[in-house]
C-alpha cells in the first residue's frame, strides 16, 4: 500500500509559458493536472478533463519526481565484456578494472560516460553523483573525462564528481586527493576500508574535504568482517569536529552484521552527525557473501536501524554492467524494487530512497509533486504508484525544468488466444 498524502493544491495566477500535464496518477492516488512555468510546478489541481492543444495526455500514467542516481561509476561504466570478473567478488573487480586502465582513454572514458548517462536519463534520472578513480595507474585522466562530460551536461544533468582515490591516505592518495579537488572534482572520496590505517584515513579525507571547502561521500565498509567499522569513527569525527559539509557514507556493508544493539548505537550516532547512508543493493549483492555458501548474507546495509534512527538513507545503482556489476539497466526503479525485496522498505519508502532521499545527498531543492518544486519529472505507465514500481515500463517521459528531454515509447503486440469455435465451447461444457 502506497501512504497516502494529499496533493498540494494552489491557486497561483497561470503564467505564459504554462505547460499542463493532465489526468496523471499521483502518489496519493488523486487523478491530478500539474501547470508548469518557469522551469518549477506552478500548480496542481484535480484532474479537470480539460485538453488543450499542446497538453500531455497522461492518463494511465503515474507523475513521479525525476530520480536522482547518488553513487555511480560513470568512468567504469559498460566495460563488463572487456573486464571480466570471474571471482565476482571486489577484489576480483578491482584487479579486472586495473586490467583494463591502459585502454581507458579519455575518449573512450567520455564516450562511456555519456553513454550511461542516455540510458539515466531515458529512465527519468537528472542528477547523478559519480565516483571517479583518482591516482593510481589513472592519474587524473578519468577525472578531466567526467569534469568535461558534467560541463557538457550541466542543465540537462546535474552531474557531481567524487575523487576516489586509492591508499594509503596517508601517502600519495592523500596528495592526490587534494589534487584532484583542485582540478575540479566537487566532493572528497576514498576506501577508508582498505587502508593499512582505516580510522586515520577518514580523518585525512575529512581534512582534505574541510580544507577545500567541500561535502565528503567515502566507500565505507564495503565489506561483511564486522572488525571493520569506520562507519562509527566517522560520525565521531564528524561530530567532534562539526564539519560543516554534508557528509555521506556509502555502501556500510558491515553495518548490517553487527548485532543489533550496535546497529542502533552506530544508526543513531550516524543520524547525530547528519551523516547519510546510501545503500547500494546491486553491487553488494552481487560482490558480498561469495564466501558464505550457506545463509548467504546480503550485503546490505543495516536499512531499519538507521532508518529507525532518524538517518537518511538512500539508495543507488553503483556499478552499470562493469565488472562490480556486470548486469543491471540504469533504472532507479530497479533500485527501489531490490530496496523492496532485499531491504524490506515499503513501496513509498523505496521510491523516496531513489528520490527525495538522494537529492538531500546531492544537496539538491527537494522535488514533490507540489507547486514551487523543480520541473523535474517522469511518467510512466501505472493504475497507481505501486503499479508502476513493480512494473518499471521503459515507456517514460522525463523532464528537466519543465522541459521534456527524454522519450520512450513501448509498443508491443501480443496475441490473444483463439476464440474457440461455438461447438467446442458446447463439448467442453459436457
Ligand atoms: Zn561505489
Amino acid at each position: 500500500m502506497i501512504r497516502p498524502h494529499r496533493v498540494g493544491v494552489m491557486n497561483i495566477p497561470v503564467l505564459a509559458g504554462v505547460s499542463w500535464l493532465r489526468s496523471a496518477r499521483a502518489l496519493s492516488g488523486e487523478l491530478v493536472d500539474v501547470a508548469l512555468a518557469g522551469g518549477v510546478i506552478a500548480q496542481v489541481i484535480p484532474a479537470t478533463g480539460t485538453r488543450l492543444p499542446g497538453d500531455e495526455d497522461l492518463s494511465g500514467q503515474v507523475l513521479l519526481p525525476a530520480f536522482a542516481e547518488p553513487h555511480a561509476h560513470l568512468d567504469k561504466a559498460l566495460t563488463a565484456s572487456r573486464a571480466p570478473n570471474p571471482a565476482g567478488d571486489l577484489l576480483g573487480a578491482i584487479e579486472a578494472m586495473q586490467g583494463i586502465a591502459g585502454s581507458l582513454t579519455h575518449a573512450d572514458i567520455v564516450a562511456r560516460a555519456e553513454k550511461a548517462i542516455r540510458i539515466h536519463l531515458a529512465l527519468g534520472t537528472t542528477s547523478v553523483r559519480t565516483h571517479v578513480n583518482v591516482g593510481g595507474p589513472m592519474g587524473m585522466r578519468a577525472l578531466t573525462a567526467l569534469v568535461e562530460v558534467r560541463e557538457r551536461w550541466r542543465g540537462l544533468v546535474d552531474v557531481q564528481v567524487v575523487a576516489l582515490v586509492s591508499h594509503p591516505m596517508a601517502g600519495q592518495a592523500g596528495q592526490d586527493l587534494r589534487r584532484a579537488l583542485k582540478e575540479g572534482a566537487d566532493v572528497a572520496g576514498g576506501c577508508p576500508h582498505l587502508d593499512p590505517d582505516p580510522d586515520g584515513a577518514v580523518g585525512i579525507c575529512l581534512d582534505a574535504a574541510g580544507e577545500a571547502g567541500v561535502p565528503m561521500d567515502l566507500h565505507t565498509d564495503e565489506t561483511l568482517n564486522p572488525r571493520k567499522l569506520t562507519l562509527a569513527t566517522m560520525a565521531d569525527l564528524v561530530t567532534r569536529t562539526g564539519f560543516p559539509h554534508q557528509v555521506t557514507a556509502s555502501h556500510c556493508v558491515s553495518l548490517g552484521v553487527q548485532d543489533g544493539r550496535t546497529q542502533q548505537r552506530v544508526s543513531e550516532a550516524v543520524a547525530a552527525a547528519r551523516i547519510a547512508v546510501v545503500a547500494l543493493p546491486q553491487t553488494n549483492l552481487y560482490l558480498q557473501g561469495r564466501d558464505h555458501p550457506a545463509a548467504t548474507p546480503r550485503g546490505l546495509t543495516a536499512v531499519a536501524a538507521l532508518r529507525q534512527a532518524g538517518a537518511t538513507v538512500a539508495a543507488g545503482g553503483d556499478n552499470l554492467r562493469d565488472p562490480f556489476h556486470p548486469v543491471g539497466r540504469g533504472d532507479a526503479l530497479e533500485v527501489a524494487a531490490l530496496m523492496v525485496t532485499c531491504g524490506h522498505l515499503d513501496p513509498a519508502a523505496a521510491l523516496e530512497s531513489v528520490t527525495a532521499a538522494p537529492r538531500a545527498v546531492l544537496g539538491l531543492p527537494p522535488a514533490r509533486i507540489a507547486p514551487g518544486c523543480p520541473a523535474d519529472l517522469v511518467a510512466l505507465p501505472g493504475g497507481d504508484a505501486l503499479e508502476a514500481l513493480g512494473a518499471a515500463s521503459a515507456h517514460r517521459t522525463v523532464w528537466r525544468a519543465g522541459r521534456v528531454v527524454a522519450r520512450t515509447t513501448v509498443h508491443a503486440e501480443i496475441s490473444s488466444p483463439r476464440q474457440a469455435e461455438p461447438s467446442q465451447l458446447e463439448g467442453a461444457a459436457r
